[in-house]
């Protein structure tokens, strides 16, 4: 399997890091896939940490749901909710956090 660079067009392998012709980064563009924020606030609204899910950061949605469920083994449904709202918050600050990290790596 071969990629493409978007720069130059070259050929290059698929584990390549840079473009073989021009050295353009080809991972950062491959990986490159905007993410919205508000869609991964809103999944947790759906399961807790579903919205890590969604950014690819698995032990942030664990972690995100173990806060959740904590919240209302101790302080019942309040405590819940407002873990849910503070994980919202977190993974839509990590949505923009990856979005602006993938531009830089552009
Ligand atoms: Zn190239």
């Amino acid at each position: 399997m071969v990629v493409y660079c978007t720069k130059c067009g070259a050929e290059n392998q698929n584990d390549a890091k840079y473009c073989q012709n021009c050295g353009e980064s080809l991972k950062a563009k491959e990986n490159y896939e905007e993410k919205r924020p508000l869609v991964s606030a809103g999944l947790n609204l759906l399961i807790a940490g579903l919205g890590f899910v969604y950014l690819k950061e698995y032990p942030k949605a664990l972690l995100s749901f173990v806060i959740v469920v904590i919240g209302a083994l101790i302080g019942g449904w309040i405590l819940a909710i407002i873990a849910l709202f503070l994980v919202m918050v977190w993974s839509y600050i990590e949505t923009d956090k990856i979005n602006s990290k993938s531009m830089d790596g552009n």
